[in-house]
């Protein structure tokens, strides 16, 4: 499944994020179709673009497309050698297609600290570190068999030496994700292996009032764990918010002097993480947006909705979403010339709004 593991020190706000964000699960009746697994908060992934969708198309109700975050267990130091939860941690976090990495930049003394110093740093520094120990584990095991298979030509040299320089980059102490493009290595030769610093990362700094409102001390961070994004947000503050009706939400988030909650920025960033993007289809009944991942053609698209739009794909009426809007209506954009036919090899764009004309 798409799922981003949330992970983190213990005690840094993981269970405090994660229960606002299964607390943002106020659509799941909306998805029969989604079981709901305790360890799994899906959210929905914010998009205005539906409300207006609907305005067009006098839709009932909104379904935007969702995310996924699996809360995984609290690494510590030691983990990569099976320590306190070590091995189920691994486990788990292989599982996950992204890494959300919760990291406290929150003062509060009542709140203990697991190394005793609130140090963002630090804590990535630890967590990054049992990671990249546990990524060298899986090279050392897999590059003496490589080795082998190259020899007898049975192996894939390109793969071999994707291997090594992996090996090279985490001896250096830099995960995959953060080191592969300067080191010119093509993480997706490495799929097979299952690394886990290859995955996308992303970083959360649980934080307060204050370094909320400090620029420099989040551009130093951002620094720091480019070119992973980072998100700022208060767990705290988030999971109080959730409760609020829209109105009171809205009011103290004003108050607080943010644009939007955290909670729609680490959807966004999560959804664009995993590598995917949406369309939207749009009717009396519902304005949606499906999710794709980047790339996918038509038939591919339309195969989300159903196996048999794929196996059937006739064509594609598309129209991009800002000119629906412009044009007012489906038939005004037919007639501007803005309503495309697309065929089978047509790769979709973020945005596009759809309808499939298919076999069965
Ligand atoms: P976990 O071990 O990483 O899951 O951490 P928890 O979510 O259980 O949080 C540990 C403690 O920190 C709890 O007492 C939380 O109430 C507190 N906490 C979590 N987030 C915040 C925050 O943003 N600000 C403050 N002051 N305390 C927080």
């Amino acid at each position: 499944a798409l799922t981003i593991g949330i992970a983190g020190l213990p005690n840094v706000g993981k269970s405090t994020l994660f229960n606002a964000l299964t607390r943002a699960q106020v659509l799941a009746a909306n998805y029969p179709f989604a079981t709901i697994e305790p360890n799994v908060g899906v959210v929905p992934l914010p998009d205005p673009r539906l409300a207006k969708l609907a305005e067009v198309f006098g839709s009932e109700r909104l379904l935007p497309a969702t995310v996924s975050f699996v809360d995984i267990a609290g690494i510590v130091r030691g983990a990569s050698e099976g320590e306190g939860l070590g091995n189920k941690f691994l486990a788990n976090i292989r599982e996950a297609e992204a890494i959300c990495q919760v990291t406290r930049a929150f003062a509060d003394p009542d709140v203990v600290h697991v190394d005793g110093k609130v140090s963002p740093r630090d804590d990535i520094e630890t967590v990054n570190t049992e990671l990249i120990l546990a990524d060298l584990q899986t090279l050392e095991k897999t590059i003496p068999r490589l080795e082998k298979d190259v020899k007898i030509k049975r192996g894939d040299p390109a793969l071999l030496a994707a291997a090594q320089g992996a090996q090279t980059l985490l001896e250096a102490g830099t995960t995959l994700f953060s080191g592969a493009a300067a080191a010119k290595l093509d993480l997706t030769q490495l799929a097979t292996l299952q690394l886990m610093t290859a995955k996308p990362f992303i970083y959360v700094f649980n934080t307060d009032d204050a370094g909320l409102a400090d620029e420099a001390f989040q551009a130093e961070l951002r620094a720091f764990v480019a070119p992973a994004p980072a998100i700022f947000l208060d767990a705290k503050f988030e999971s109080e918010l959730i409760e609020l009706e829209p109105e009171e939400a809205a009011e103290m988030l004003a108050d607080s002097g943010q644009d939007e909650p955290g909670l729609n920025q680490l959807a966004r960033v999560g959804f664009e993480a995993l590598g995917l993007q949406t369309y939207l289809t749009a009717g009396p009944k519902e304005a949606r947006a499906w999710t794709i991942h980047k790339g996918w053609t038509a038939p591919q698209a339309a195969g989300v909705i159903h196996t048999d739009f794929e196996r059937g794909f006739i064509k594609a009426e598309v129209i991009s979403f800002d000119d629906l809007v412009e044009a007012g209506s489906v038939a005004a954009a037919r007639s501007a010339g803005k309503a495309r036919i697309e065929g089978k090899d047509y790769v979709m764009h973020d945005g596009d709004v759809v309808e499939f004309r298919f076999n069965v």
